[in-house]
């Protein structure tokens, strides 16, 4: 580790949804069989809080609205333990399935349930599945109407649901149809060659040897540039429940559960990492709603 990797503040995120809230798998994408099924989502945040405790740092939990308002302790919790909360939407819905409006309503939702809950400003966003694509730029202004500063959606990979070339640094995105800017976080990526490898999150984190994500650590770090590290409950879930899927999804879904806590713990103890808002110097001292 040198002592360049030593001063950058990576950014740490937890998605906080359920199993089930995976996408385009028709054996759980009724959201009224939801209540009916086996949750892992409360057991799970609690062991993340607890890591995070221990580890003395701070992250950004971007709560669906529908699990917020079906644990209404959980958004409350969080943000007790001194982490900034964000939303992940309400329903889990790609971006670009919605109409602006319907975007608008959902967003609405969730953004009143967590901040009633929890007290506290939601400042950020990140899209279900990163499905902010182009022809979808109306979202940012959808954003900026609801008091959003900032968003954390767009993954500058190839990507089956998404995926947005965009600068591959904090930056702050111009290409709404208002033209209003707002703070962008984008998803991590290393290059390759030709190619744009995401190492810092989800099935990629799970599936990738520690070597290589250390090694991409290590090439954004030097060029002064934070990791933006994403994981879900679920990622840290052995024993959580198998639904019918293509042979390829369930290779990404449920490959390296066992190991993600270990990763998670590793990347604490070499690394700096706080909120999403305040890696983008957004004021956090605002996000106390009373
Ligand atoms: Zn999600």
């Amino acid at each position: 580790m040198t002592s360049t990797t030593n001063t950058i503040t990576n950014a740490l995120s937890f998605d906080i949804e359920d199993w089930f809230h995976m996408v385009d798998i028709d054996a759980v994408a009724d959201p009224k069989a939801w209540p009916t099924l086996p949750s892992i989502v409360v057991e799970y945040t609690h062991w993340i809080l607890h890591t995070l405790d221990d580890a003395n740092v701070k992250a950004t939990f971007f709560v669906l609205g529908w699990v917020a308002e079906r644990y209404p302790e959980l958004a409350k919790l969080i943000g007790d333990h001194g982490h900034e909360l964000g939303t992940h939407s309400y329903w889990h819905r790609k971006v670009y399935d919605l109409t602006p409006q319907q975007f608008r309503d959902d967003l609405k939702r969730s953004i009143d349930v967590i901040q009633e809950q929890s007290g506290r400003k939601v400042l950020g966003f990140r899209a279900p599945s990163f499905s902010i694509r182009p022809g979808t730029e109306w979202a940012f202004d959808v954003l900026g109407d609801l008091g959003l500063r900032y968003d954390t959606s767009l993954f500058p990979a190839r990507r089956g649901h998404g995926g947005y070339p965009c600068p591959h640094r904090p930056h702050l995105f111009n290409g709404a149809p208002t033209g209003r800017p707002i703070h962008e976080l984008p998803i991590s990526v290393m290059r390759l060659g030709p190619i744009n490898l995401p190492f810092s999150g989800g099935g990629y984190l799970r599936l990738l040897p520690g070597a290589v994500i250390r090694y991409g650590f290590k090439t954004l770090n030097q060029r002064g540039l934070p990791v933006v590290v994403y994981l879900h409950p679920r990622d840290f879930a052995p024993e959580c429940p198998r639904v019918p899927m293509p042979l390829h999804r369930r290779f990404k879904s449920y490959v390296g559960l066992r190991s993600t806590k270990g990763k998670l713990k590793m990347l604490l103890h070499r690394y700096r990492f706080d909120t999403c808002a305040r890696v983008l110097g957004i004021d956090p001292s605002r996000t106390a709603l009373k």
